[in-house]
């Protein structure tokens, strides 16, 4: 079996430019639990109430919700200048870059690297850190 390109580590650290929350119409896709966090966080902070998140933000997916995305420029709903739900973010975004399809090849990663200037500079991943994110992932 063949290693993969990333067996040394790859280099990320979020720039917080907000690249990924734009552009192509997408999921952004909360679980249960994540979804229940943004409602509580927005609770507290917009004291917005359970349905009204779900009227106003989100799409039904799967058995949860996806944020929004049906702006000209296909920005996240959450987005305005940065992530207004940072630290509620779900795991896709905090995952991102190392998805599976990201790490399928040196090629794959440095495609999505001309989106993210986070990619290729910064802390350095290790194979043990980047094999516990992209088992969780979802995508
Ligand atoms: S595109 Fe990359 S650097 Fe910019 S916010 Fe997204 S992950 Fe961070």
């Amino acid at each position: 079996m063949t290693s993969p390109f990333w067996k040394d580590g790859l280099q990320f650290a979020c720039q917080r430019c907000g690249q990924c929350c734009c552009g192509e119409p997408g999921i952004v896709y909360f679980s249960p639990s994540e979804f229940d966090a943004l409602c509580a966080f927005l609770k507290k902070s917009k004291n917005l109430d359970r349905q009204t998140v779900i009227s106003e933000y989100m799409w039904r997916c799967r058995d949860s919700y996806t944020a929004r995305d049906d702006f000209p420029d296909g920005h996240c709903i959450f987005f305005d200048h940065g992530c207004t739900v940072y630290d509620v973010r779900p795991s896709q975004c905090r995952d991102f870059p190392f998805w599976r399809q990201n790490l399928t090849s040196r090629e794959a990663w440095d495609e999505a690297a001309r989106r993210c200037p986070g990619m290729n500079s910064g802390k350095h991943w290790s194979f043990e850190e980047i094999c516990a994110v992209a088992d969780k992932a979802r995508l």
